[in-house]
C-alpha cells in the first residue's frame, strides 16, 4: 500500500515535469519562430523619439525604410532578428534634422564660388579671389559672403580696387546676405548695369554721384541672373558635394526657400535616379512658369521631393539696409528700406496661392514688411486655420503684430544664428526700442505653441547644432556675450530640438511622415556622440555627428 502511494506519487511529479518541460520547449519554441526580421536594430542607447510626450528609449528597431519600433534593448532585441545591429554604447539617436529655411540648391552652386565668408578686409579679399582664380581661371570670377560690417570701414565698398585687381574678367561678388552685390566694371558692361539703365535709383549705392558697383536687391538678382550657368553635369556634381556636407552636419531634410522649375526639375531627376538622396521641400519662386507648371496643377509630392508652396520677397536684409522699417533707421535718417515686390502683386501671387491650395511663405525682416505681409495674409486666412501660411525670418516685429500671428495661424520660420551674428551692429541700425521686439524667438514661439527654425545657409553655417546652439544659448560660439544677447528669447533645449525637426517637418506639412521616431515614419535619423539635451551650453557646438541614417540608408560616413 505505501509502496503504491509511493509509485503514484513519483509517477505524478514526473508527469508534471514533463509537462512543464513541454510547456518551456513550446514556449522557446513560439519566441524564436516569432521573432520578427528587422534590417537594422540600434540597441544600447538613449533614442529621442521627439513624439509628443518627448519619450526616449534604449532601442530602435528600423524595417523597409521606415520606423518599426522603439523600446528597451531588452524588449527590442527580444522581438527582432536582424543582419545589421548597431551596439550604441550610450550615444544618442535624433530625428534627422530639418533645415526649415535654406537655399541648398544654391548652397551646392555656390561651392564653385569664391568663399569670402569672414574676410576682414577688402585686401583680404582680393587675396582670396586671386587665390580662387588659379583653381578656376576661366570664364566669370564669382564669390559670395563678403559682409563690410566685418572691416575697419564699414561703409559698403566700391570697385576701385577691384577694377584695378581684375580689370579684364567680369567679377560678381554676393554679400553674406545674398541681398547685395558688387560689381567691376567689366561685370557691369556685360549685364548692361548702368546709371541709364537702373530701374530703381535705391538698388544702387552711390558715392559722390557715381555708381559705387554694389547694387541691392532685383538689381542683384539681374547681375547674379546673368552669370553663365554651369553645365548639368557640374550641376550634379556639386548638389551631390552639397548632400554629402549636410549629410555630415546631421541635415537629411531642407526646405528650399525659392526655386526655379528647371532647378525642381534637376532635383526631381537627380533624386529619382538614387544620385540625390536629400529630402527637399521646394518653395517655388512666383514666377509665371511656377505658377502654370505647379501652382495651377496642384501639389506634388515623391518619396524626397514636397512642392507645395510659394515663396515670396516683401522686403530686403537688415546688413544692406533694404530691410522694410516703419520708421527711418537709426544710423541713416533718410532711409527706410526697400519693398521687394509691389503691393498688389504680392496680393496677387497670394491669392492666386490661396485659390490653389498652396501655402505662402514670404521673406520679411522689418517690421513695416512683417506688418504689411500680416495684413495681406489675414485678409485671405479671416481667421485661425491650418493652412500654415509662413513668415520667413520675422526678424523686426512690432509690439502689436506679435498677436497677429495668432489671429491668423500664421507661423514664423527664424534663424536662430541670425540673432548672434547680427547682435552687434544690429542695434545700431535699429535703436534700442526697436532692438528688444527683433529676433524674439521666444515671442513669436509662443503665439501658436510653434515655430520652424532653420539657417539659410549658405548665408550661415550649415550646421543644425549651431542652430541649436545658438536657440537655447543666444550665444556666439565664443561664448558671447556671456549672459546671452536678449536672453529672455532664448528656446528650451526641447523647443530648439523640436524646431529642427517635427515643427520644421510641420511647417512643409511633413509631420505624418516624418520629423519624429515614431512608428511607421520615415527611418531618418542621426548618432551623435554626445547628448545634446544634457551637455553643458558650451559643449553643444562641438558634438560630433557619427552617423546619419536617411530612409533607412547609412548615408554618412559613406562607405
Ligand atoms: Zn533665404
Amino acid at each position: 500500500m505505501v509502496f503504491c502511494t509511493f509509485v503514484k506519487i513519483e509517477s505524478m511529479i514526473l508527469r508534471r515535469f514533463c509537462l512543464l518541460i513541454c510547456i518551456l520547449l513550446l514556449m522557446l519554441n513560439s519566441c524564436i519562430v516569432s521573432r520578427q526580421y528587422a534590417d537594422i536594430v540600434l540597441y544600447n542607447g538613449k533614442v529621442y523619439t521627439v513624439d509628443k510626450k518627448f519619450s526616449f528609449h534604449e532601442s530602435l528597431a528600423v524595417k523597409n525604410g521606415k520606423v518599426i519600433e522603439t523600446g528597451s534593448t531588452k524588449a527590442i532585441t527580444r522581438k527582432y532578428k536582424t543582419n545589421k545591429s548597431i551596439d550604441l554604447q550610450g550615444k544618442t539617436v535624433y530625428p534627422g534634422f530639418y533645415d526649415g529655411h535654406c537655399h541648398f540648391y544654391h548652397y551646392g552652386l555656390n561651392l564653385q564660388k569664391a568663399d569670402l565668408f569672414g574676410v576682414a578686409s577688402y585686401t583680404e579679399m582680393l587675396q582670396r579671389l586671386k587665390e580662387h582664380q588659379k583653381k578656376f581661371p576661366n570664364g566669370w570670377l564669382t564669390g559670395m559672403g563678403w559682409d563690410q560690417n566685418l572691416w575697419a570701414d564699414k561703409n559698403f565698398p566700391d570697385n576701385k580696387l577691384l577694377n584695378e585687381a581684375f580689370p579684364d574678367i567680369p567679377v560678381v561678388l554676393s554679400r553674406v546676405d545674398g541681398h547685395a552685390v558688387l560689381l567691376n566694371s567689366e561685370a557691369m558692361r556685360l549685364t548692361g548695369i548702368n546709371e541709364n539703365t537702373l530701374m530703381n535709383k535705391e538698388e544702387a549705392v552711390w558715392n559722390d554721384g557715381k555708381l559705387s558697383g554694389v547694387f541691392l536687391e532685383n538689381t542683384a538678382d539681374k547681375a547674379k541672373n546673368a552669370v553663365p550657368r554651369p553645365s548639368v553635369e557640374s550641376i550634379t556634381q556639386l548638389l551631390v558635394k552639397a548632400q554629402e556636407n549636410c549629410f555630415a552636419v546631421g541635415l537629411t531634410s531642407v526646405a528650399d526657400a525659392g526655386l526655379e522649375k528647371r532647378e525642381i526639375t534637376i532635383i526631381d531627376s537627380l533624386q529619382k535616379q538614387g544620385v540625390l538622396k536629400m529630402k527637399v521641400y521646394a518653395m517655388l519662386n512666383p514666377s509665371e512658369e511656377n505658377f502654370e507648371t505647379y501652382v495651377k496643377v496642384g501639389t506634388y509630392q515623391t518619396d524626397r521631393l514636397h512642392i507645395a508652396s510659394v515663396k515670396l520677397y516683401a522686403d530686403g536684409a537688415l546688413g544692406s539696409m533694404g530691410a522694410l522699417l516703419k520708421n527711418p533707421y537709426s544710423d541713416a535718417d533718410d532711409k527706410t528700406g526697400i519693398l521687394a515686390n509691389p503691393v498688389k502683386k504680392l496680393e496677387t501671387f497670394c491669392r492666386l496661392a490661396y485659390q490653389n491650395g498652396f501655402q505662402v511663405n514670404t521673406h520679411c525682416i522689418g517690421d513695416s514688411a512683417v506688418n504689411l505681409m500680416l495684413g495681406i495674409y489675414g485678409k485671405l486666412l479671416k481667421g485661425q486655420n491650418d493652412l500654415r501660411w509662413r513668415i520667413e525670418h520675422a526678424q523686426i516685429v512690432s509690439p502689436s503684430d506679435f498677436a497677429v500671428f495668432e489671429k491668423f495661424s500664421v507661423i514664423p520660420s527664424v534663424q536662430a544664428t541670425h540673432a548672434t551674428s547680427d547682435m552687434f551692429w544690429a542695434g545700431q541700425r535699429l535703436g534700442e526700442e526697436r532692438l528688444k521686439n527683433a529676433y524674439a524667438y521666444k515671442k513669436l514661439l509662443n503665439q501658436n505653441g510653434w515655430i520652424i527654425n532653420g539657417t539659410d545657409f549658405p548665408i550661415e553655417n550649415i550646421s543644425p547644432l549651431l542652430t541649436f546652439y545658438a536657440a537655447v544659448s543666444r550665444k556666439n560660439t565664443n561664448g558671447k556675450p556671456e549672459s546671452g544677447f536678449q536672453i529672455e528669447n532664448a528656446l528650451t533645449r526641447e523647443e530648439a530640438l523640436r524646431s529642427i525637426t517635427i515643427w520644421a517637418a510641420k511647417g512643409a506639412f511633413e509631420e505624418k511622415e516624418k520629423g519624429s521616431l515614431e512608428s511607421g515614419k520615415a527611418a531618418d535619423f542621426v548618432v551623435l556622440d554626445g547628448d545634446i539635451m544634457t551637455l553643458p551650453e558650451s559643449s553643444l557646438p562641438h558634438v560630433k555627428i557619427i552617423m546619419t541614417f536617411s530612409n533607412g540608408e547609412e548615408v554618412y560616413p559613406l562607405k
